[in-house]
């Protein structure tokens, strides 16, 4: 079985003003090798990712959004548009975010059309999916997740579906210290792979990246990383600091060199 390159992102959600995003940036900037066999993205808030990017410019790190809006431009108050993501230096985005289907009525339909806006607009989407607790304990967990693909993904080209990465991140173990167990990760990873390759066919299914994401941190990430169908992390609190960050894009151990 050949693995994918594996993807490590940061999400720094509503954290961190650009001077504190500048400096977690120059210290990972520092810490995080450019011989790394590793795809590294940090999502900083819009605020900071001018500066963001101006500090990773020319290094391993890349630079994503954590949300946008599908309209390229226009009377749309507080959103963020594609073009403006790219030229801010973004080149992936998250879509669909927990939280963001949580508390701003984020929707499969919504996620559609902005997975079609990231495209169009040259960033690779990272597409959230995942069930909450209730969901999982009454054995909806394949099914949730199959609704958010089915119709987050519609009417995508088999050559979109590429360029995107799955994140799964079951709801109940974001932000609160509890992680899937490798196997039930694994389990969804493998169901995510498999509806693929039904709906895509092999070669993109081989090819798609599908993380995991929930309380992943430098203790976990490792074995988690040895499953079959887990191909990166999408990190929340264990990326607002740099060091931590780095030791998880360091998972493979001697990828890492301190610069500083
Ligand atoms: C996330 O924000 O996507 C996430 C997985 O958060 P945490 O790592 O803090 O659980």
């Amino acid at each position: 079985m050949t693995k994918r390159k594996p993807l490590i992102a940061g999400n720094w959600k509503m954290y961190k003003t650009g001077p504190q995003a500048a400096e977690t940036a120059n210290r990972l900037r520092s810490l995080v090798s450019e011989f790394v066999d590793v795809d590294v993205m940090v999502a900083p808030p819009f605020t900071a990712l001018g500066i963001v990017a101006e500090i990773l410019k020319g290094s391993v790190i890349c630079v994503g959004g954590q949300d946008l809006f599908w309209e390229v431009e226009g009377a749309y108050t507080g959103e963020i548009s594609a073009p403006m993501l790219k030229a801010a230096g973004c080149t992936y985005v998250i879509i669909g975010h927990s939280e963001r289907r949580q508390y701003f009525g984020e929707t499969n339909a919504s996620v559609n059309r902005k997975i079609r806006a990231a495209l169009n607009g040259g960033l690779f989407p990272v597409v959230c999916v995942g069930e909450s607790e209730a969901e999982r304990e009454s054995n909806q967990t394949f099914s949730v997740v199959q609704q958010q693909l089915e119709e987050g993904l519609e009417g995508l080209a088999f050559d979109e579906v590429q360029r995107a990465s799955i994140a799964y991140e079951p709801v109940w173990a974001i932000g609160t210290g509890k992680t899937a167990t490798t196997d039930q990760a694994q389990e969804v990873h493998k169901f995510i792979r498999e509806w693929i390759d039904k709906a895509y066919g092999n070669s993109v299914a081989n090819a798609i990246r599908i993380l995991y994401g929930g309380s992943v941190k430098p203790e976990n990430i490792s074995d988690l990383m040895a499953m079959a169908d887990i191909d990166g992390a999408l990190v929340g609190g264990a990326s607002l600091d740099a060091d931590s960050f780095a030791a998880l894009v360091g998972f493979q151990v001697d990828s890492v060199t301190d610069k500083a």
